[in-house]
């Protein structure tokens, strides 16, 4: 479509004129995995990209938004990948919680919230896992009780992404005293500067700490800041996990060709590509890219039942592999911190590519819950057994 072609065209001369300088530096940086990257740079790159427009493309005009089509979102986040952009910090408000406000907030939330969300000014993360709750959400055992114009909040998150760099964070709480599973839950926003919250690293494999564990200790938040109706939350918290997905998915797919592109080179200059077994798994890999691409493609405009679990499917696996076939291209010096003049002791790019992947199959729903989403709600299989 030439409209689209002519915003791609206009992306990549913003994205060529504008990433120079301090910004130059920044290219390739940040992302899953990478998030402890340059943050305050990125954060500027990010509200650079926000005084352009350049962000929240496709939410409406009237919420701040450009109102643009998914093919336009393509498009930008194709072109991003490719000048090699540094990963934006705000993923968690621009594609999560402000298409939630936007569907489901009040005209007060939706003033509040969004101008932040798309200006930059407050970053977001998302509270939904606990120790007893991940794959099975339901089990929320955080409860939020309503005492006079705020809601008093007690309980423990695990896993939150980035919570310890933003303000603000979207929790799903036990508002009704002895409901169980889905009913009786709220979505609250809670903000995390404040005496009730603390916010523990966890360190991961890769030896950097991108989640936490957020503990809240009559932690409180104002009674209007509830997220649909009170005790409706899971209908709210299963919206936001639907905008998940996004449309980002083809530009990151771009960054995994660069991956490949840089492993198949590697496995050339040391070797490693003259054993067919390796040869044969790197041209598998491209085919997968292939695969991977044509199914976003296809699926791009159209909603079908578990489209969005093959897709998770798709990449989770297809990136968890890469990570295993980039240890087998190194062969033993991949067991090892630090070149052997005892340089640099951090994991070099290959080994935190694999270590990192390893979460790949987990987070967003891990790959036997994808599989049971599909056995049941595509297949029409018997359903598990749930308390
Ligand atoms: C990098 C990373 C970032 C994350 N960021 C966030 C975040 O920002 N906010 C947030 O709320 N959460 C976050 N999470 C948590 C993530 O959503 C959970 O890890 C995920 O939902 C799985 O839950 P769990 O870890 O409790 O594992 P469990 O649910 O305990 O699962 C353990 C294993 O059992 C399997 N299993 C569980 N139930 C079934 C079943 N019914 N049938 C078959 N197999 C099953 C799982 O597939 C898995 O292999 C993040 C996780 C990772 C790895």
């Amino acid at each position: 479509m030439q409209e689209v072609e002519e915003f791609r065209a206009e992306v990549r001369q913003w994205l060529a004129d504008n990433l120079v300088g301090e910004f130059a530096e920044l290219k390739g940086l940040g992302g899953p995995g990478r998030e402890h990257e340059a943050f305050e740079e990125r954060l500027a790159w990010n509200r650079h990209l926000a005084a352009a427009g350049l962000t929240c493309l496709g939410w409406p005009v009237e919420h701040g938004g450009r109102g643009l089509s998914v093919a336009h979102r393509v498009a930008f986040y194709e072109e991003y990948a490719r000048a090699d952009a540094p990963d934006k910090v705000n993923h968690l408000g621009e594609e999560l919680l402000g298409p939630t406000l936007i569907a489901f907030g009040t005209p007060a939330q939706q003033q509040r919230f969004l101008p932040g969300i798309r200006d930059v000014t407050e970053l977001w993360c998302q509270g939904y896992s606990e120790p007893d709750a991940g794959s099975d959400l339901a089990n929320v055992a955080t409860t939020a009780v309503l005492d006079g114009d705020r809601w008093v909040i007690n309980g423990q998150k695990v896993w939150t992404s980035l919570a310890h760099l933003s303000q603000w964070c979207f929790v799903i709480a036990r508002t009704e005293k002895g409901s169980k599973r889905h009913a009786g839950l709220s979505y609250l926003l809670v903000p995390l500067d404040q005496p009730g919250v603390q916010i523990r690293p966890i360190n991961q494999l890769t030896g950097t700490s991108e989640f936490n564990e957020v503990f809240f200790d009559d932690a409180v938040t104002d009674a209007d800041l509830v997220v649909g109706e009170p005790g409706d939350g899971w209908k709210v918290a299963m919206g936001t996990l639907t905008f998940e997905r996004g449309v980002s998915t083809l530009g990151q797919q771009i960054r995994y060709a660069r991956e490949l592109t840089a492993l198949a080179e590697l496995a050339q200059r040391t070797g490693a590509a003259d054993d067919p077994a390796i040869a044969e798994r790197l041209t598998r890999s491209w085919v997968g890219l292939r695969v991977m691409r044509s199914y976003a493609l296809a699926t791009m405009d159209v909603e079908q039942p578990g489209q969005d679990n093959v897709s998770k499917l798709l990449w989770a696996n297809w990136h968890r592999d890469l990570g295993d076939l980039a240890m087998d291209i190194i062969g033993k010096p991949g067991l090892v911190l630090g070149d052997a003049d005892g340089g640099d002791p951090a994991f070099d790019e290959w080994q935190r590519l694999y270590l990192f992947t390893r979460s790949d199959t987990i987070y967003g729903g891990s790959n036997e819950i994808q599989r049971n989403i599909i056995a049941e709600r595509v297949l029409g299989l018997p359903r598990e057994a749930k308390g």
